[in-house]
């Protein structure tokens, strides 16, 4: 039988975690790895305390380590091949599994989790070198090795295992509980969307729409985002907001230079309604300081008066190019920086307050029942389930 990797070995991350929640963090780490690999049938899974292993099967190795290295909690993983614990076999595979016709550096690192095995870790290490350089170019560099050739050797099988491909990092999503994220098009709020997911939290996002005064094309830009980031904790709900009555409302109570302090109040309001209803801890946005005029500390007070809840700011003090830079890796920047109208830019007033008085924002508010037309807000939303494939969405 000719050896191929047959095995990814995942070890876990933020290994500080003790007790009741470290068995959590791994169950939830494994139902997360199990549903971010259901496009491969053949794969087998088995958790262990200290990791995870992946049986692969006939499941391509490149593409199953591409979807799992996208999975919060898990600090690396490494392909792996099984065979029996007996050197002959050892010697076979290594030989096999490398590109020895290739010019490289390694190591060998051996650990014998079972001291009944004959052979000891030193001797183990030396007859794979010697075997390496014997039928290779090969040469030996115990600092810095194109392969770091890991033989861990137990009682029913040996596992032979190169380089660390880095995992994600974070936490496990679900194990922080559940927020609300507020989803615009642009580039800021995808971002807050991952950082959230990172730290272990399950997110739902929340779209506010004006049509007609925004587009059918601009609600598809922000589904798309919307799937881009489900792929980070396997689907996701969208709730799309029906903004426009409550938006001209505003436009018709308060000065143009209060609007955009208004309606974030009036988004705030709507959040921590859909939050209740969704049993969300938090409230997330893409908000960074000072970017626009509705960003300034002033602002944000103003805005976080209308509720308790906490409201998160991911992005709060990265500049716009460290932004950028996060969009690009987690690929969601070319479809943020498709042209498109968010019910913010529409309505832009020329002359915006920086500085707005929570007693003023009040004072319009009092215009008009502006409760019963958020009441009505959060009881319209269309709620959408997003996947991470590109498919027909259902309604939820
Ligand atoms: P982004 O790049 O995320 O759109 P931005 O720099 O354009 O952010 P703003 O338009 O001022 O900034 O919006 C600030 C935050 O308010 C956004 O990051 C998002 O969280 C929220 N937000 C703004 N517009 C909407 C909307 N139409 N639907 C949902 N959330 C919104
Ligand atoms: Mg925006």
């Amino acid at each position: 039988m000719a050896y191929r990797y047959d095995h990814i070995l995942i070890r876990y991350g933020e290994l500080s975690l003790k007790g009741k929640n470290r068995n959590q963090f791994i169950k939830q780490l494994y139902d997360n790895v199990r549903k971010a690999c259901t496009g491969f049938p053949s794969l087998e899974f088995e958790k262990q305390h200290d990791r995870m292993m992946i049986f692969l099967h006939d499941e391509d190795e490149n593409q199953v380590c591409d979807v799992v290295s996208k999975v919060f909690g898990i600090s690396s993983l490494s392909l792996a091949v099984k065979v029996k614990p007996e050197m002959e076999e050892i010697l076979k595979a290594c030989l096999e599994i490398f590109p020895l016709q290739e010019e490289k550096t390694f190591k060998v690192a051996a650990r014998r989790n079972d001291k009944t095995f004959p052979v000891v870790s030193d001797q183990i290490n030396r007859m794979v070198a010697t075997t390496i350089l014997k039928n290779s170019n090969w040469k030996v560099d115990v600092h810095n090795p194109d392969y770091k050739i890991v033989i861990e050797v137990r009682k029913d099988a040996c596992f032979i295992m190169t380089n660390k491909i880095p995992g994600a990092g974070g936490y496990p999503v679900g194990v922080g509980g559940k927020a609300m994220v507020l989803l615009s098009g642009g580039i800021d709020s995808p971002v807050a969307c991952y950082k959230m997911m990172k730290r272990g939290v399950h997110i739902e996002c929340i779209h506010y729409a004006s049509p007609p005064y925004t587009s059918l094309n601009a609600q598809e830009k922000v589904m798309e985002l919307a799937r881009l980031v489900s792929g980070y904790q396997g689907e996701l709900l969208l709730h799309i907001v029906p903004f426009t009555n409550l938006q001209l409302a505003i436009y018709q109570n308060a000065p143009e230079s209060y609007a955009i302090t208004i309606m974030r109040r009036m988004m705030m309001r709507i959040a921590d309604g859909l939050a209740k209803k969704r049993h969300a801890l938090a409230i997330a946005t893409g908000e960074s300081i000072g970017q626009v005029a509705s960003q300034t500390l002033e602002s944000m007070n103003v805005i976080n008066a209308v509720t308790c809840t906490p409201i998160i700011r991911p992005v709060v003090c990265m500049d716009k190019v460290e932004i950028i830079d996060c969009s690009k890796k987690i690929g969601t920047y070319e479809t943020s920086i498709l042209p498109y109208e968010d019910c913010c830019t529409i309505f832009t007033p020329k002359n915006p307050v920086t500085k707005p008085r929570i007693d003023k924002c009040e004072k319009y508010e009092q215009k008009w029942d502006y409760q019963q037309m958020v009441q009505q807000c959060i009881d319209q939303v269309e709620t959408i389930k997003i996947t991470p494939q590109k498919q027909e969405d259902d309604l939820f």
